[in-house]
């Protein structure tokens, strides 16, 4: 079987690191399988959904590496969704209603003050087609409410325990028995996602659902729909949810932690996804070098059911250990584009002292700008600039030097190497002396040894 997998954001707003861990699921299970990845983009709600937030979820997805081989949009859809709705009502499944939302939230109160649960009565389902017409005649447009598999005495019982094999959770039951029936078109003849989700699944063939565990009672709903409609339902699987270093639901959160604040904050894509991935999962958090690396790794057996922790500290702990390991031709690109050159030798030399990319322009600065004089100890500095040996260096020249410099001055440890590395970096640590010194060269290094701007 060919594997099909869609991800579903709703173009309301931008993605986070929540979305980006159902999309990367999705992602990798179809890298994995060799399937399909598509982009449905769930814009039914026309008030809330722009093309700016669906341009900027499609920039997201792509600055993370995460391409998908079809892109839909569920309000380009609505004939389909029509049809569905039509073949639904033919079959007894739709049924109209007529309470406005005071009414409802009216019988919601009564049922709750005599100890019920606030189930929907049914009441449109037992309108004859008199009071059906008084409703009309009175200017009340219907919404429609898909009729549940139930115990209602009234109408032929239909078993209300739903179960599916849970591809992450495992045996799964939702009684849609302790549900309402589910409205399904709004009174202005919207639809709304549920059935739109159900009807786009069935008719593109997606072969598994991988979301949120907030989708779980959804999916009891969602599995009915598709018996409703004769099609076969797709596998399900729903991960856990994020949570905060602090242990609390990060729900409330996430607008801070959008994909494009963490890019602005100098987060590598990779660093994102691996993180992403890989937290909530039995595997180490570790940088991959690549997104194939991580979906070799994918499993859906390896995915916790309990929240997984998000730590912004952590993400960025992984950032920069990803950028100590990264090569020098996957980033030659962008250090271009910063006016850095210096090619291999100076990312080698960098890398190990960098938390964003970013950090490589300050070290270029040291290596090629203007640094002010930084003197500690003016007279080891001066016999250090008088024994400089001749051009051409390479990263033994420190070593012989230093030696030389040791005798004559009589200085060891940190006597000797912080005056050195303070005049010749303006800073208290960074790279290795010996791989920055000949990337500063000689005549840099003995202006700034002898205390003059270079
Ligand atoms: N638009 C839905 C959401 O973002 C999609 C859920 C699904 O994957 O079915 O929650």
């Amino acid at each position: 079987m060919s594997v099909t997998v869609r991800f579903a954001p709703s173009p309301t707003g931008r993605l986070h690191v929540g979305n980006i861990r159902t999309a990367l699921l999705n992602w990798l299970f179809a890298r994995q399988s060799g399937g399909a990845f598509w982009l449905r983009l769930d814009d039914t709600d026309t008030q809330r959904s722009t093309e700016e937030f669906a341009e900027g979820i499609r920039r997201d997805l792509e600055w993370l590496g995460l391409r998908w081989s079809r892109e839909e949009r569920q309000s380009l859809r609505t004939d389909r969704y029509v049809a569905a709705a039509e073949l639904l009502k033919a079959r007894g499944r739709l049924y109209s209603c007529y309470e406005s939302e005071d009414e409802l939230d009216r019988k919601r109160k009564r049922q709750l003050a005599r100890g019920l649960p606030p189930i929907y009565d049914r009441a449109g389902l037992k309108l004859t087609d008199t009071e059906r017409a008084a409703l009309e005649a009175e200017g009340r447009k219907p919404h429609w409410r898909f009729r549940l598999a139930n115990s209602d005495a009234d109408l032929a019982p239909l078993p209300t325990i739903v179960s599916w094999n849970d591809l992450i959770r495992g045996d799964q039951t939702v009684d849609v028995g302790s549900l309402s029936d589910p409205v399904v078109i709004r009174a202005d003849g919207s639809f709304l996602y549920t059935f739109t989700s159900v009807v786009d699944d069935a008719e593109f063939g997606v072969t598994h659902v991988i979301r949120g565990e907030d989708h779980v009672t959804n999916t009891g709903v969602q599995v009915q729909l598709f018996e409703a409609l004769g099609k076969e339902q797709p596998a399900f699987g729903h991960h856990s949810l994020l949570i905060g270093a602090d242990g609390h639901a990060l729900s409330k959160r996430l607008g801070a932690l959008s994909i494009e604040s963490l890019r602005e904050a100098g987060i590598e894509p990779l660093a994102l996804a691996s993180y992403t991935a890989l937290i909530g999962t039995s595997d180490p958090i570790e940088p991959q070098p690549n997104l194939d690396a991580l979906a070799g790794r994918f499993a859906f057996s390896k995915i916790s059911t309990g929240p997984a922790r998000f730590d912004p500290e952590e993400l960025k702990a992984l950032n920069a250990r990803l950028l100590h390991v990264t090569p020098y031709a996957a980033v030659a690109g962008r250090l271009e584009e910063m006016g850095i050159g210096g090619g291999a030798a100076f990312w080698d030399t960098v890398r190990g002292n960098l938390s964003v990319l970013e950090d490589a322009a300050s070290w270029w600065q040291v290596i090629g700008g203007e640094l002010a004089p930084q003197i500690e100890d003016r007279e080891l500095t001066d016999k250090a600039a008088a024994l400089l040996p001749a051009e051409p260096w390479d990263d033994t020249t420190w070593d012989t030097w230093v030696a030389a410099l040791k005798t004559a001055s009589g200085r060891k440890g940190r006597a000797l190497f912080h005056p050195l590395r303070l005049a010749l970096t303006g800073r208290e640590d960074g790279p290795e002396l010996k791989q920055l010194l000949p990337l500063i060269g000689r005549s840099r290094t003995e202006a700034r040894l002898l205390g003059r701007a270079a």
